[in-house]
Protein backbone atom coordinates (compact mmCIF):
# COMPACT_ATOMS: atom_id res chain seq x y z
CA UNK A 1 0.00 0.00 0.00
CA UNK A 2 2.17 2.60 -1.54
CA UNK A 3 -0.21 5.81 -0.85
CA UNK A 4 -0.28 4.58 2.76
CA UNK A 5 3.32 4.27 3.76
CA UNK A 6 3.65 7.87 2.10
CA UNK A 7 0.27 9.27 3.99
CA UNK A 8 2.00 7.89 7.48
CA UNK A 9 5.43 9.17 6.57
CA UNK A 10 4.57 12.66 5.74
CA UNK A 11 1.60 13.00 8.97
CA UNK A 12 4.32 11.47 11.07
CA UNK A 13 6.89 14.15 10.35
CA UNK A 14 3.83 16.86 10.14
CA UNK A 15 3.42 15.81 14.34
CA UNK A 16 7.24 16.38 14.97
CA UNK A 17 7.08 19.74 13.51
CA UNK A 18 4.20 20.44 15.51
CA UNK A 19 2.98 21.20 18.82
CA UNK A 20 -0.79 19.27 19.20
CA UNK A 21 -3.41 22.19 20.34
CA UNK A 22 -5.06 22.64 23.27
CA UNK A 23 -8.91 22.10 23.03
CA UNK A 24 -9.16 25.84 23.48
CA UNK A 25 -7.49 26.30 20.56
CA UNK A 26 -9.48 23.87 18.05
CA UNK A 27 -12.49 25.29 19.51
CA UNK A 28 -14.04 28.07 17.16
CA UNK A 29 -17.02 29.39 15.73
CA UNK A 30 -18.91 31.86 13.09
CA UNK A 31 -22.00 33.01 12.30
CA UNK A 32 -23.52 34.40 8.83
CA UNK A 33 -26.21 33.57 6.19
CA UNK A 34 -26.15 29.77 4.63
CA UNK A 35 -28.41 27.73 2.52
CA UNK A 36 -30.42 25.59 4.59
CA UNK A 37 -33.24 23.02 3.46
CA UNK A 38 -35.82 26.05 3.82
CA UNK A 39 -34.32 28.66 1.94
CA UNK A 40 -31.27 31.25 2.81
CA UNK A 41 -31.39 31.49 6.84
CA UNK A 42 -28.94 32.63 9.69
CA UNK A 43 -26.48 29.42 10.29
CA UNK A 44 -23.80 28.91 13.15
CA UNK A 45 -20.93 27.46 12.73
CA UNK A 46 -19.12 25.46 15.24
CA UNK A 47 -15.66 23.66 15.00
CA UNK A 48 -15.69 21.23 18.63
CA UNK A 49 -12.47 20.38 20.31
CA UNK A 50 -12.03 16.87 19.76
CA UNK A 51 -8.65 14.33 19.49
CA UNK A 52 -8.78 14.72 15.49
CA UNK A 53 -9.72 12.00 12.91
CA UNK A 54 -9.10 8.79 14.07
CA UNK A 55 -8.97 7.46 10.27
CA UNK A 56 -5.74 9.74 10.22
CA UNK A 57 -4.77 9.00 13.75
CA UNK A 58 -4.64 5.50 12.94
CA UNK A 59 -2.22 3.07 10.63
CA UNK A 60 -3.41 4.92 7.21
CA UNK A 61 -2.17 8.04 8.00
CA UNK A 62 -5.50 9.61 6.92
CA UNK A 63 -6.31 11.44 3.31
CA UNK A 64 -3.91 12.98 1.03
CA UNK A 65 -5.14 16.38 1.23
CA UNK A 66 -6.63 16.54 4.92
CA UNK A 67 -4.52 18.69 7.36
CA UNK A 68 -7.61 18.39 9.78
CA UNK A 69 -5.57 16.62 12.14
CA UNK A 70 -2.99 19.29 13.06
CA UNK A 71 -5.52 21.38 14.36
CA UNK A 72 -6.61 19.12 17.03
CA UNK A 73 -5.28 17.98 20.27
CA UNK A 74 -4.34 14.47 19.95
CA UNK A 75 -5.40 13.17 23.22
CA UNK A 76 -8.55 12.71 24.17
CA UNK A 77 -10.96 15.09 25.63
CA UNK A 78 -13.04 15.27 28.60
CA UNK A 79 -16.75 16.04 28.27
CA UNK A 80 -16.46 18.36 30.95
CA UNK A 81 -14.11 20.40 28.92
CA UNK A 82 -15.74 20.05 25.45
CA UNK A 83 -19.57 21.66 27.03
CA UNK A 84 -17.30 24.42 28.55
CA UNK A 85 -16.29 25.53 25.17
CA UNK A 86 -19.49 24.60 23.15
CA UNK A 87 -21.79 27.00 25.83
CA UNK A 88 -18.81 29.67 25.82
CA UNK A 89 -19.39 29.70 21.56
CA UNK A 90 -23.11 29.36 21.45
CA UNK A 91 -22.89 32.88 24.03
CA UNK A 92 -20.72 34.56 21.59
CA UNK A 93 -23.50 34.80 18.31
CA UNK A 94 -27.26 37.03 18.96
CA UNK A 95 -28.44 33.46 17.59
CA UNK A 96 -31.84 34.26 20.10
CA UNK A 97 -32.92 36.87 17.70
CA UNK A 98 -33.47 34.48 14.73
CA UNK A 99 -36.93 32.49 14.33
CA UNK A 100 -35.41 29.69 12.97
CA UNK A 101 -31.49 29.29 12.51
CA UNK A 102 -29.29 25.91 11.22
CA UNK A 103 -26.39 24.39 13.47
CA UNK A 104 -23.01 23.07 11.61
CA UNK A 105 -20.54 21.25 13.99
CA UNK A 106 -17.53 20.66 12.82
CA UNK A 107 -15.79 17.61 14.57
CA UNK A 108 -12.83 17.54 12.45
CA UNK A 109 -13.60 13.79 11.96
CA UNK A 110 -16.78 12.10 12.44
CA UNK A 111 -19.16 14.08 14.86
CA UNK A 112 -20.54 10.28 15.05
CA UNK A 113 -17.64 8.73 16.60
CA UNK A 114 -17.79 8.45 20.29
CA UNK A 115 -14.07 7.95 20.19
CA UNK A 116 -13.60 11.38 18.65
CA UNK A 117 -17.27 13.06 20.41
CA UNK A 118 -17.94 10.95 23.66
CA UNK A 119 -21.65 10.10 23.45
CA UNK A 120 -21.94 12.58 26.89
CA UNK A 121 -21.52 15.42 25.52
CA UNK A 122 -23.10 14.87 21.87
CA UNK A 123 -25.96 14.17 23.85
CA UNK A 124 -25.79 17.54 26.06
CA UNK A 125 -24.86 19.20 22.94
CA UNK A 126 -28.33 18.28 21.17
CA UNK A 127 -30.17 18.66 23.94
CA UNK A 128 -29.21 22.41 24.39
CA UNK A 129 -29.75 22.87 20.77
CA UNK A 130 -33.14 21.28 20.49
CA UNK A 131 -33.85 23.49 24.28
CA UNK A 132 -33.05 26.69 22.42
CA UNK A 133 -36.46 26.18 20.41
CA UNK A 134 -35.32 27.73 17.84
CA UNK A 135 -32.83 25.22 15.90
CA UNK A 136 -34.68 23.87 12.54
CA UNK A 137 -31.34 21.92 11.28
CA UNK A 138 -28.24 20.35 12.70
CA UNK A 139 -25.17 19.64 10.32
CA UNK A 140 -22.75 16.89 11.14
CA UNK A 141 -20.17 15.08 9.43
CA UNK A 142 -19.43 11.74 9.56
CA UNK A 143 -17.71 9.01 7.81
CA UNK A 144 -19.59 6.10 6.42
CA UNK A 145 -18.91 3.33 9.19
CA UNK A 146 -20.32 5.43 12.34
CA UNK A 147 -23.52 5.83 10.53
CA UNK A 148 -25.56 3.05 12.84
CA UNK A 149 -29.20 2.39 13.82
CA UNK A 150 -27.84 2.49 17.09
CA UNK A 151 -26.34 6.10 16.88
CA UNK A 152 -29.17 7.59 15.21
CA UNK A 153 -31.68 6.00 17.48
CA UNK A 154 -29.89 8.11 20.53
CA UNK A 155 -29.73 11.21 18.54
CA UNK A 156 -33.31 11.41 17.43
CA UNK A 157 -34.22 10.33 20.45
CA UNK A 158 -32.98 13.31 21.74
CA UNK A 159 -33.52 15.66 18.61
CA UNK A 160 -37.39 14.72 17.72
CA UNK A 161 -38.10 15.72 14.41
CA UNK A 162 -35.61 18.33 13.82
CA UNK A 163 -34.12 17.67 10.73
CA UNK A 164 -30.80 16.33 10.95
CA UNK A 165 -28.34 15.95 8.54
CA UNK A 166 -24.80 13.83 7.89
CA UNK A 167 -22.30 14.99 5.43
CA UNK A 168 -20.13 12.29 3.84
CA UNK A 169 -16.52 12.98 2.40
CA UNK A 170 -17.54 10.45 -0.37
CA UNK A 171 -14.74 12.79 -2.32
CA UNK A 172 -15.48 10.79 -5.79
CA UNK A 173 -17.73 7.83 -6.45
CA UNK A 174 -14.55 6.01 -8.46
CA UNK A 175 -13.18 3.79 -6.36
CA UNK A 176 -10.09 3.69 -7.64
CA UNK A 177 -9.34 7.39 -7.27
CA UNK A 178 -10.91 7.24 -3.56
CA UNK A 179 -8.48 4.03 -2.64
CA UNK A 180 -5.48 5.10 -4.23
CA UNK A 181 -5.00 8.74 -4.91
CA UNK A 182 -6.47 10.06 -1.47
CA UNK A 183 -6.24 6.96 0.61
CA UNK A 184 -10.21 7.26 1.60
CA UNK A 185 -10.25 3.60 3.16
CA UNK A 186 -14.00 3.40 2.12
CA UNK A 187 -15.56 1.77 -1.15
CA UNK A 188 -18.34 3.14 -2.73
CA UNK A 189 -20.60 0.34 -1.37
CA UNK A 190 -19.80 1.42 2.00
CA UNK A 191 -21.15 4.99 1.13
CA UNK A 192 -24.18 3.88 -0.34
CA UNK A 193 -24.93 1.49 2.71
CA UNK A 194 -24.89 4.34 5.22
CA UNK A 195 -27.09 6.55 2.44
CA UNK A 196 -29.81 3.25 1.85
CA UNK A 197 -29.72 2.99 6.23
CA UNK A 198 -30.44 6.75 6.55
CA UNK A 199 -33.12 6.84 3.96
CA UNK A 200 -34.52 3.33 5.52
CA UNK A 201 -34.44 5.50 8.54
CA UNK A 202 -36.44 8.09 7.25
CA UNK A 203 -39.22 5.77 6.19
CA UNK A 204 -39.68 3.29 8.68
CA UNK A 205 -39.34 5.28 12.04
CA UNK A 206 -39.91 8.51 10.55
CA UNK A 207 -36.86 10.48 10.90
CA UNK A 208 -36.34 13.85 9.27
CA UNK A 209 -32.91 12.57 8.12
CA UNK A 210 -31.01 13.98 5.13
CA UNK A 211 -27.56 13.03 3.68
CA UNK A 212 -24.70 15.45 1.94
CA UNK A 213 -21.64 14.54 -0.14
CA UNK A 214 -18.77 16.50 -0.26
CA UNK A 215 -17.12 16.15 -3.67
CA UNK A 216 -13.14 16.50 -3.40
CA UNK A 217 -11.53 18.23 -6.69
CA UNK A 218 -8.79 17.62 -8.25
CA UNK A 219 -6.91 14.87 -6.26
CA UNK A 220 -3.23 14.10 -6.77
CA UNK A 221 -2.50 12.17 -10.00
CA UNK A 222 -5.78 13.29 -11.47
CA UNK A 223 -5.97 15.86 -14.78
CA UNK A 224 -7.49 19.54 -15.06
CA UNK A 225 -9.84 17.78 -17.10
CA UNK A 226 -10.52 14.22 -15.64
CA UNK A 227 -10.99 16.06 -12.96
CA UNK A 228 -13.78 17.90 -14.43
CA UNK A 229 -15.16 14.75 -15.55
CA UNK A 230 -15.42 12.97 -11.80
CA UNK A 231 -16.85 15.71 -10.55
CA UNK A 232 -19.35 15.64 -12.78
CA UNK A 233 -20.21 11.87 -12.61
CA UNK A 234 -20.08 12.00 -9.04
CA UNK A 235 -22.88 14.10 -8.72
CA UNK A 236 -24.91 11.92 -11.04
CA UNK A 237 -24.16 9.00 -8.82
CA UNK A 238 -25.19 10.73 -5.77
CA UNK A 239 -28.03 12.15 -7.08
CA UNK A 240 -29.29 8.65 -8.74
CA UNK A 241 -29.17 7.61 -5.06
CA UNK A 242 -31.07 9.15 -3.01
CA UNK A 243 -28.42 12.26 -1.65
CA UNK A 244 -30.17 14.78 -0.54
CA UNK A 245 -27.04 17.64 -1.20
CA UNK A 246 -23.96 18.34 -2.71
CA UNK A 247 -20.95 20.00 -1.75
CA UNK A 248 -17.80 20.42 -3.85
CA UNK A 249 -14.52 20.86 -2.32
CA UNK A 250 -11.78 22.29 -4.47
CA UNK A 251 -8.50 21.62 -3.40
CA UNK A 252 -6.50 23.72 -1.44
CA UNK A 253 -2.66 22.36 -0.31
CA UNK A 254 -2.35 22.15 3.10
CA UNK A 255 0.54 21.69 5.33
CA UNK A 256 2.11 18.20 6.30
CA UNK A 257 -0.10 16.58 3.42
CA UNK A 258 0.84 13.96 0.86
CA UNK A 259 -0.68 16.72 -1.72
CA UNK A 260 1.39 19.23 -0.84
CA UNK A 261 4.79 17.38 -1.46
CA UNK A 262 3.32 16.60 -4.37
CA UNK A 263 2.86 20.31 -5.23
CA UNK A 264 6.44 21.10 -3.70
CA UNK A 265 7.62 18.31 -6.51
CA UNK A 266 6.16 20.12 -9.37
CA UNK A 267 3.75 17.33 -9.94
CA UNK A 268 0.84 18.68 -8.38
CA UNK A 269 -1.54 21.99 -8.86
CA UNK A 270 -4.98 23.12 -7.40
CA UNK A 271 -7.78 23.40 -10.12
CA UNK A 272 -8.21 26.40 -12.08
CA UNK A 273 -11.38 28.34 -10.68
CA UNK A 274 -12.39 28.01 -14.15
CA UNK A 275 -12.90 24.12 -13.82
CA UNK A 276 -14.84 24.49 -10.40
CA UNK A 277 -17.30 27.20 -12.16
CA UNK A 278 -17.46 24.33 -15.29
CA UNK A 279 -18.64 21.54 -12.56
CA UNK A 280 -21.16 23.84 -10.48
CA UNK A 281 -22.85 25.17 -13.84
CA UNK A 282 -22.93 21.82 -15.59
CA UNK A 283 -24.44 20.00 -12.04
CA UNK A 284 -26.60 23.00 -11.69
CA UNK A 285 -27.73 22.41 -15.36
CA UNK A 286 -28.06 18.74 -14.94
CA UNK A 287 -29.25 17.74 -11.69
CA UNK A 288 -32.00 18.86 -9.18
CA UNK A 289 -30.65 18.55 -5.74
CA UNK A 290 -28.83 22.10 -4.51
CA UNK A 291 -25.27 21.83 -4.91
CA UNK A 292 -22.61 24.10 -3.04
CA UNK A 293 -19.22 25.47 -4.62
CA UNK A 294 -16.72 25.59 -1.62
CA UNK A 295 -14.66 29.14 -1.98
CA UNK A 296 -11.85 28.14 0.92
CA UNK A 297 -8.65 28.94 -0.51
CA UNK A 298 -9.45 30.82 -4.13
CA UNK A 299 -7.77 33.12 -5.24
CA UNK A 300 -4.25 31.89 -2.69
CA UNK A 301 -1.00 30.97 -3.92
CA UNK A 302 -2.11 27.22 -2.16
CA UNK A 303 -5.61 27.65 -3.65
CA UNK A 304 -8.03 27.06 -6.87
CA UNK A 305 -6.58 29.87 -8.86
CA UNK A 306 -7.30 32.14 -12.15
CA UNK A 307 -6.07 35.14 -13.10
CA UNK A 308 -5.76 38.28 -10.45
CA UNK A 309 -8.04 39.78 -11.99
CA UNK A 310 -10.96 37.51 -11.70
CA UNK A 311 -9.97 35.06 -8.97
CA UNK A 312 -11.43 37.81 -5.89
CA UNK A 313 -14.40 38.69 -7.99
CA UNK A 314 -15.49 34.87 -8.81
CA UNK A 315 -14.86 33.74 -5.49
CA UNK A 316 -17.95 36.47 -4.20
CA UNK A 317 -20.14 35.64 -7.15
CA UNK A 318 -20.04 31.39 -6.33
CA UNK A 319 -20.67 32.76 -2.85
CA UNK A 320 -23.73 34.52 -3.71
CA UNK A 321 -25.06 32.24 -6.41
CA UNK A 322 -24.52 29.59 -3.99
CA UNK A 323 -27.42 30.76 -2.14
CA UNK A 324 -29.35 31.33 -5.22
CA UNK A 325 -28.25 28.04 -6.74
CA UNK A 326 -28.00 29.82 -10.34
CA UNK A 327 -25.24 29.29 -12.68
CA UNK A 328 -22.10 31.38 -12.96
CA UNK A 329 -22.33 33.94 -15.46
CA UNK A 330 -18.68 35.35 -16.37
CA UNK A 331 -15.92 36.00 -18.68
CA UNK A 332 -12.42 36.96 -18.85
CA UNK A 333 -9.41 36.76 -20.91
CA UNK A 334 -7.66 33.97 -18.99
CA UNK A 335 -10.38 31.94 -19.60
CA UNK A 336 -8.50 30.84 -22.73
CA UNK A 337 -5.30 29.68 -21.27
CA UNK A 338 -8.18 27.26 -19.15
CA UNK A 339 -9.19 26.24 -22.20
CA UNK A 340 -6.22 25.45 -23.85
CA UNK A 341 -4.93 23.91 -20.65
CA UNK A 342 -8.12 21.22 -20.37
CA UNK A 343 -7.21 20.14 -24.24
CA UNK A 344 -3.58 19.61 -23.64
CA UNK A 345 -4.25 17.64 -20.17
CA UNK A 346 -6.37 15.38 -22.92
CA UNK A 347 -3.52 14.90 -24.68
CA UNK A 348 -0.63 14.36 -22.68
CA UNK A 349 -2.28 13.76 -18.90
CA UNK A 350 -0.18 15.87 -17.19
CA UNK A 351 -1.88 16.73 -13.74
CA UNK A 352 0.18 20.59 -13.74
CA UNK A 353 0.24 23.22 -16.37
CA UNK A 354 2.87 22.70 -19.04
CA UNK A 355 4.89 26.10 -18.99
CA UNK A 356 7.38 25.49 -21.75
CA UNK A 357 8.53 22.22 -23.46
CA UNK A 358 12.02 22.37 -24.32
CA UNK A 359 12.01 19.93 -27.21
CA UNK A 360 15.91 20.48 -28.18
S1 LIG B 1 -10.80 13.96 5.02
FE1 LIG B 1 -12.14 13.28 6.71
S2 LIG B 1 -11.73 11.08 6.88
FE2 LIG B 1 -10.05 11.94 5.71
S3 LIG B 1 -8.45 12.35 7.24
FE3 LIG B 1 -9.65 14.26 6.96
S4 LIG B 1 -11.22 14.22 8.53
FE4 LIG B 1 -10.40 12.12 8.36
ZN1 LIG C 1 -9.11 35.97 -15.33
Amino acid sequence: MEIENLSKEIRKKAFERKEPKTPEQVGASWYNDDLTYDGVAKTLFIILPTPGCAWALGDSGGCTMCSYVSDCTLEPIDTETILKIFHEHLSRHPIAEEEKISVKLFASGSFLNPYELPKEARDEILKTLVNLGNVSEIIVESRPEYICEEYLDEIFEIIGNTLFEVSIGLETSNDYTRLKKINKGFTKKDFENAVNLMQDLKERKNYNIKSKAYVFVKPILVSESQCIKEAVETAHYCESIGVDRLSFCPATIHSGTVIERFWRKGAYQPPWIWSCVEIINTVRDEISIPSLLDTSGFGSRRGPYNCKKCSKELKHIIIANNLTQSKIEYECDCKNEWLAEINNSDMNFSTVEIKHIQLY
